[in-house]
């Protein structure tokens, strides 16, 4: 065995052990190919242990069909596309057929969201929010968004696009126990800074929000009203959410790999011509250059199976969402919204503060195979982000696997065996692992 140095790197923000382990492995083998081996070989380990151990409850993913992973990894996927589709906005000869792909996606799009515009080139969430904060506001502008503990997410706040864009960024009142906006204090709130948008939409996200009351009020200045549909994008085109295009939002962004079940990329949705151009000048040529077509492809393929399964599959979610909130609230876990049904959307929020600290319980659960996330809750402040009181859980998955409301009992005693230490971790994985094998087929697409 090679002994690898300690090399310390200055300011270095990944685990400086996760890293050396890499060294050492990159050091010990005796050539190139045997270190893309165990590349292969971690890939494959995950997805043994994820794609068929696990209960995968991370609210932000889903699992994509067959057909649209192995699109993933199809030769479009090396050809350079820039610019707009046709013949004419193209820098590259030889997009003839990436033409034809690319409009099937943007076609897709705006079947799918009954929307005028649809753009489907940047690579993640994240960067959509980007191109709206560059495209509807300049520096200097003032903008309210939701704080993290109510659900906010970092793309809309000081640490992520937003601040990059050089905002003034307000808290948009959250009702902490109603977990929706604080309707009558975001009035006065608002009438006062007078915001140029409001970014509505949150990654924990369990009621609707209300959108027309709020686009009238930012109406009396010009401001706008734009809604980060990261989460709730699948929910929204297969009509279980509110229609945030159709109550007042200009623009809405989405994650395509979380309810949508898409590859993880980026989509931006639009009505009003008026801002046509500076969206699009947003994305092309600032955000997004030669755009992976391999995931326009599999965007699309994705968009037909929700045309036909959208609805019934988005449907289940929800009702999974709510019938797990149920047992594990009847179990004795405090769940949050309980008094309104637990949740509208994938996701269900657990207050774990009787059985530890979020951080802690994700991770007893994640040794159990059951997968989950820490979650700030309303009553946490930022600095308790390491150790938050919450956990949050999704349905997507399991649903995708076929699971029912029935199921999630079972999944409800999975975590509580868990969380109250009626069995070890151990004997729970066991256990995860025997019930997994009736949910291997991926649902609710042609395959
Ligand atoms: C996940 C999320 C994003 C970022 O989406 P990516 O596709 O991961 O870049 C943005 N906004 C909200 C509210 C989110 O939950």
């Amino acid at each position: 065995m090679v002994n690898v140095k300690e090399k310390i790197v200055q300011n270095e923000v990944h685990d400086p052990s996760v890293l050396r382990t890499a060294r050492e492995i990159i050091e010990n083998c005796s050539s190139p190919r045997l270190i893309q081996n165990e590349i292969l070989n971690a890939v494959e380990r995950n997805e043994l242990w994820r794609g068929k151990e696990c209960l995968n409850l991370l609210a932000p993913e889903a699992p994509t069909s067959p057909t649209v992973r192995n699109l993933l990894a199809s030769e479009v996927g090396t050809r350079a596309a820039e610019g707009h589709i046709g013949p004419t906005q193209r820098w590259f000869a030889g997009t003839t057929h990436i033409d034809e792909i690319e409009a099937l996606c943007v076609e897709l799009l705006k079947k799918v969201f009954k929307s005028n515009y649809a753009d489907h080139r940047l690579v993640a969430s994240m960067v959509g929010n980007l191109a709206v904060y560059s495209a509807l506001t300049k520096p200097g502008d003032n903008i309210m968004t939701i704080p993290q503990p109510t659900g906010g997410h970092s793309s809309n706040r000081y640490d992520g696009p937003a601040g990059i864009r050089g905002l003034n960024i307000f808290d948009v009142p959250m009702d902490s126990k109603e977990l929706t906006v604080d309707l009558e204090a975001f009035t006065k709130k608002a009438r006062e800074i007078k915001p140029r948008l409001v970014a509505l939409g949150a990654s924990m996200t369990l009621f609707p929000f209300p959108l027309k009351e709020m686009s009238k009020i930012v109406e009396e200045w010009g401001g706008k009203i734009f809604f980060d549909g990261a989460h709730q994008l699948g929910l929204i085109g297969g009509g279980q959410f509110q229609d945030p295009l159709r109550e007042g939002a200009c623009i809405m962004t989405g994650s395509a790999g979380k309810t949508f079940s898409g590859p993880q990329s980026g989509i931006i949705l639009w009505n009003d011509p008026e801002i046509n151009k500076s969206v699009t000048d947003a994305i092309f040529p600032a955000l997004a250059a030669t755009h992976q077509v391999n995931r326009v492809a599999a965007l699309a393929a994705a968009a037909a199976e929700f045309l036909a399964f959208g609805q019934e599959y988005m449907e289940q979610i929800v009702k999974n969402a709510q019938a797990l909130g149920k047992a594990l609230q009847e179990k004795g876990v405090t769940m949050l919204g309980s008094h309104k049904g637990f949740t509208k959307t994938h996701q269900v929020i657990a207050d774990v503060r009787a059985f530890g600290n979020g951080l802690e319980i994700a991770r007893k659960l994640g040794e159990a195979n059951i997968i989950t996330n820490k979650n700030l809750i309303p009553n946490d402040k930022p600095e308790d982000w390491d150790y938050p009181s919450g956990l949050r859980i999704g349905t997507t998955e399991v649903t995708r696997l076929g699971m029912k409301e029935s199921e999630m009992e079972i999944v409800a005693d999975f975590i509580l065996n868990v969380l109250e230490d009626k069995k070890s971790t151990k004997t729970v994985r066991n256990e995860i692992i025997d019930f997994r094998k009736s949910y291997q087929k991926i649902h609710y697409c042609f395959d």
